[in-house]
């Protein structure tokens, strides 16, 4: 189970980038992305996906 970020609502604040426990976030080309293999949800460091979490705009950071 992973996360991902929808480029379309994404507006590139970057504060998610170094949120995540995993280092699974980057910014590639023109857009953050989430690493699937590297995305666990946050299990184990958070109760609910940190990206999710502190993402300003609703609904950008979804499972994927
Ligand atoms: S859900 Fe957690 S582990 Fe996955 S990308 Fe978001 S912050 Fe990182
Ligand atoms: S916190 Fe949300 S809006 Fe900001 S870069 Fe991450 S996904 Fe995009």
């Amino acid at each position: 189970m992973a996360y991902k970020i929808l480029k379309s609502q994404c507006i590139l604040c970057g504060d998610c980038e170094f949120e995540c426990p995993n280092s699974a976030i980057r910014f590639k080309g023109d857009s953050y992305i989430i690493d699937q293999d590297k995305c666990s949800e946050c299990e184990g460091h958070f109760d609910t996906p940190r990206c999710a979490e502190v993402c300003p705009v609703p609904g950008t950071c979804v499972p994927a």
